[in-house]
């Protein structure tokens, strides 16, 4: 019986939208199944009257970044709709906001860190420039780091590092637990996206690239997809709308719910997913009728708030600093970061309880903070970020190794890298190892030594 599609996908997140934008392009035909109402997945984001609100990623850097660059271009975004992000991120140590995080002046200013923090900072990075060719960001399982933890890593030098650099930004950015995530896939990212000064978001939101690839696909929104079945040369999917075949289908889901999907993974599949955890993370948007902001002296566009000085929240992010698009004139829009030790009960609590605690620990950062407030909306993400942890690392290796089959996976897990590129560089791994086994071997890409190829 012939398959109703060369290759469904599922999940409309930016990695289900470019493995199906370089399967389209390649001649093949491609539905994309998605639960929700809209595309974009994590990286989606909403306008309510004049605010533009980021529901997860928040931003992207110009370096480190070479996947999506390529797609901002062959997509003709104009680099200018990409603009650098105003104002400065900073860590909060001892009742102050201290600039200069991530940034080589820190050796110098601090940045949070004592002298003695500063002096080690400076050992590990003579370190890393010192190792910086085994450090790829997409094969973190091969750096000399191995396997050890943030915390392990941060043990070898003075604990500034751990609990004013390591922690605040794994724990804000990623929702991570320093004792559980590996080492070697941040320093990795970090060695790849360089100086915030250099980073940027997109003007119109960060679901600009999803929306611009969604145009040119077949995307179902609302149909959720409940089991895929690996049969010898193709797969069938349960929808919404009742079976489908394919000659590929490809999971671009967080890995839990691939786990789930999936009926009859590969035992080495099986491994990785399961190895393959997520972080939770919550977020809450204060739409405000003024512009305010952490307090600091110069404008400051993220506040990191370190586990060592307050358990609610992990950050501020202030969006009409990082883009003045994303409020109203005249008015403001903060992002209040849950502290990763707090998502899990803030996750089953009512919504107006989630703002009360998040806001209460927020009015110490930004006066004024409990008159200005207009509106709150709660971005909770089960699946937040992969955790890549050490048992992650080890199994990744036989995962990369393994042989084409009818079902595929895309996402960040996939490169062990939690960022939206790596959901991209994952989408167009998954895209030529789709294309391999269903046109045989391209010349021009290089083949490894079990057949399976990689392009990202
Ligand atoms: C709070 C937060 C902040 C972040 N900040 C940044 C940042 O600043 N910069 C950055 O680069 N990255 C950031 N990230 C990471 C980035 O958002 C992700 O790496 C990226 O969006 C992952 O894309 P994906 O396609 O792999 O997964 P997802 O975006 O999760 O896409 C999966 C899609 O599958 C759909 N789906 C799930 N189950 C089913 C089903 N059964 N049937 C059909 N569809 C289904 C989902 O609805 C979703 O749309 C952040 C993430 C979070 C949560």
């Amino acid at each position: 019986m012939t398959p109703d599609l060369d290759v469904a996908v599922i999940g409309a997140g930016i990695a289900g939208l470019t493995t199906a934008h370089e399967l389209r392009r390649a001649g093949l035909t491609v539905r994309v199944y998605e639960k929700q109402r809209y595309v974009g997945g994590r990286m989606h984001c909403f306008r309510h009257d004049g605010w533009t609100v980021d529901e997860g990623a928040e931003q992207l850097p110009r370096h480190g970044y070479r996947a999506t660059w390529e797609l901002i271009d062959r997509l003709g975004v104009p680099h200018g709709d990409v603009p650098r992000i105003g104002g400065r991120p900073a860590v909060w140590r001892a009742g102050k906001a201290r600039t200069g995080l991530a940034e080589p002046s820190a050796l110098l200013t601090g940045a949070g860190l004592g002298p003695r923090g500063r002096l080690d900072l400076a050992r590990l990075l003579a370190w890393l420039a010192r190792h910086r060719e085994e450090f790829d960001a997409d094969h973190p399982e091969r750096t000399p780091l191995g396997t050890a933890t943030l915390r392990e890593l941060a043990g070898r030098y003075h604990p500034d590092l751990h609990d004013y650099l390591l922690q605040p930004v794994a724990g804000c950015f990623f929702g991570w637990d320093t004792a559980r995530s590996a080492a070697a896939p941040l320093l990795s990212l970090l060695r790849d996206v360089g100086p915030p000064t250099s980073w940027r978001t997109y003007a119109d939101g960060m679901d600009l690239l999803a929306r611009k690839l969604a145009e040119g696909l077949d995307v179902v929104t609302g149909s959720e997809v409940h089991e895929v079945v690996a049969d010898k040369d193709s797969a069938g999917l349960r929808t919404d709308g009742g079976i489908v075949t394919a000659r590929a289908a490809v999971l671009c889901v967080p890995a839990p719910v691939a786990a789930r999907l999936h009926a009859n993974p590969a035992p080495d599949e099986a491994a990785f997913l399961s190895a393959c955890t997520f972080t939770p993370t919550l977020k809450v948007s204060c739409l405000l009728d003024r512009p305010l902001r952490p307090a600091a002296r110069e404008p400051l566009y993220l506040l990191l708030t370190p586990d060592a000085e307050d358990s609610t929240l992990s950050g501020i992010l202030a969006d009409h600093v990082k883009h003045p698009a994303r409020a109203p004139a005249g008015k403001g829009l903060l992002t209040l970061m849950a502290d990763a030790r707090t998502v899990p009960e803030l996750l089953t609590a009512p919504d107006r309880e989630v703002v009360e605690r998040l806001t209460g620990a927020a009015r110490r950062y930004v006066p004024g903070l409990e008159r200005a407030g207009m509106r709150n909306f709660v971005h909770a993400f089960r699946h937040g970020l992969p955790e890549a942890t050490p048992a992650a690392l080890r199994c990744r290796p036989r995962f990369m190794a393994r042989v084409t089959g009818p079902v595929e996976y895309a996402g960040d897990w996939v490169m062990l890298r939690p960022s939206s590129e790596g959901a991209v560089r994952a989408g167009a791994l998954a895209a030529s190892r789709v294309l391999s086994r269903l046109r045989g071997p391209r010349p021009d890409i290089p083949t490894d030594r079990k057949g399976t190829r990689e392009t990202a």
